[in-house]
């Protein structure tokens, strides 16, 4: 019997680890709740874990299995289970972050101390760190060739799920007292309950959102992506975070959609869909190569960047009340849903650095408490992108104005009014030129919404100039 580790692979079908383990006799899932994962966890997150691991949980248990659970080190925990359960290999899917590989890497010591085999396999992303690289064999710092090659490489097809027969049902087993099969609540955790309205989290939520995405917006996504509300994106990113579904499924629910595409459009949006897929595994290649990019500029500036510390600005940015509606209309969707759509994460992300000139750390660590979705390689991508500290980034003095890009993607104002009750009566037109009504117009119109915490066009210049400053200039 082997003894399967979940971790973030939450779900029994397109599981690598999983699936080998299972194909060598019997396998007994297991997760952990570690303490040193979880003191990096949040109130949206924790649940949805939970709800995740309830699903998996049940799926195991339909198939006459269970999935057991503990709390603890993983590296004390796994070793007594094998030992006492006399497994023949702990096995486990790889996870390509900084934190992640050093407690593999002491998990590992721990089983070799108990003469336990352990075995890791590839399966978040489909094409492993150092498997795409420069013809000289280096990461890519840019994405552009990256994207090319990764669209190219063929791709591996979904795992076999493993039948009853290959699953370990725990109770036949003596475990030590540590482990149950009982899921704690999120309170047991140490969290409070989410205030958010979180989507659902299992592998048959997941598989729904591909094939309803698959079915119809992929088609449009190259035209609709970046208009908020349409609500044309997938909405798998929780999904793909927690792996409630494989990234093989997914990748081959797009191939099936570009089996069906009708015209060259169709066809090219689904092929911009795939990259966003590049992009998310881009990020996971750069933060393998560079775990210091979590906290530290990918990019250096000669003189450094003088961000500002400004409590009050930074509390406006969060609470969504910065006076500029399409700023403020993301940061209330991530308040009450956990989620954010990407435009206008990078309309907020270019707001809070180079409008409000506050370092993107605290964007970050914010978006991390905050989305269900936080991912640590997408979500540092996408700020130091923002930033203009990133791989790819924005250059420094190309500066979103939140206006206009509140008037482009969302001409209407139904995703800003979706967020933003106080704008209910307000016309889409007084709303995209918020900044230049007077005091008195604004009181008139929204007296609940506040006047803009900045002028934006001084605020650019400012930026432009902090940045120059930062290169030497
Ligand atoms: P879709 O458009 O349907 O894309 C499909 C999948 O591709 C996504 O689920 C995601 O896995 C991947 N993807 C899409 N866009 C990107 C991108 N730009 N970079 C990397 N992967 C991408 N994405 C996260 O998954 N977690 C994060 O923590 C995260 N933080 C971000 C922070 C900032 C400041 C920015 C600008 C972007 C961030 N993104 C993050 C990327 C992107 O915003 C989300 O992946 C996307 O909005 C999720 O919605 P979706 O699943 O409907 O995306």
């Amino acid at each position: 019997m082997k003894i399967h580790w979940h971790r973030r692979d939450l779900r029994p079908t397109d599981n690598c680890g999983l699936t080998e383990a299972a194909g060598s006799g019997s396998v007994l899932p297991v997760f952990v709740f570690d303490k040193a994962v979880l003191q990096h966890g949040s109130p949206p997150r924790v649940a949805y874990m939970l709800d995740a691991l309830d699903s998996l949980r049940e799926s195991y248990r339909d198939k006459g299995s269970d999935l057991l659970l503990a709390r603890g080190d993983p590296r004390t925990v796994l070793s007594r289970l094998a030992e006492t359960t006399d497994a023949e290999a702990v096995v486990w899917n790889k996870d390509y972050s900084g934190l992640a590989r050093e407690r593999d890497t002491e998990v590992r010591q721990a089983l070799d101390e108990v003469d336990v085999a352990r075995e890791s396999y590839h399966d978040a992303i489909c094409h492993e760190p150092g498997s795409i690289t420069t013809n000289d064999g280096d990461p890519y710092s840019v994405f552009t060739y990256f994207g090319r090659k990764w669209l190219d490489r063929e791709k591996e097809t979904p795992y076999e799920t493993p039948d009853a027969d290959d699953l370990a049902d725990p109770a036949s087993h003596s475990v030590p007292d540590r482990w149950s099969t009982s899921l704690p609540t999120v309170g047991d955790l140490g969290f409070d309950e989410p205030d958010a309205d979180l989507q659902s989290a299992s592998t048959d939520a997941a598989r729904d959102r591909l094939d309803e995405f698959c079915a119809g917006d992929i088609y449009r996504y190259d035209e609709r992506r970046d208009y908020p509300a349409d609500d044309a994106t997938s909405r798998l990113s929780a999904d793909l975070k927690w792996g409630t579904i494989g990234i093989r499924t997914v990748y081959a629910a797009t191939a099936d959609a570009m089996e069906r595409a009708d015209s060259d459009a169709e066809a090219e949006s689904v092929e911009e869909f795939q990259s966003q897929l590049a992009w998310r595994e881009f990020y996971s290649h750069v933060l393998f190569f560079n775990p210091e990019v979590v906290s530290e500029n990918y990019k250096e500036y000669e003189n450094g960047i003088e961000w500002r510390d400004d409590p009050e600005h930074l509390a406006a940015w969060k609470a969504g009340e910065t006076g500029y509606p399409i700023v403020d209309a993301g940061m209330r969707q991530l308040l009450d849903e956990g989620y954010m759509h990407n435009r206008v994460r990078m309309i907020v992300a270019s707001f809070l650095t180079k409008d409000l000139l506050i370092d993107w750390r605290e964007g970050y660590d914010w978006f991390r408490e905050r989305l269900v979705d936080h991912e640590t390689a997408n979500d540092n991508g996408g700020w130091q992108w923002a930033a203009s500290t990133g791989t790819d980034s924005q250059p420094y003095f190309r500066i979103f104005n939140p206006m206009t890009q509140g008037e482009r993607y969302d001409p209407d104002a139904t995703y800003i009014k979706r967020y933003i009750p106080e704008l209910e009566a307000v016309e889409a037109e007084q709303i995209h030129t918020w900044h230049e009504l007077s005091a008195t117009q604004r009181r008139r119109l929204a007296p609940e919404y506040p006047d803009p915490i900045v002028e934006h066009s001084q605020r650019r210049e400012a930026a432009i100039e902090m940045f120059e400053t930062a290169r030497g200039e």
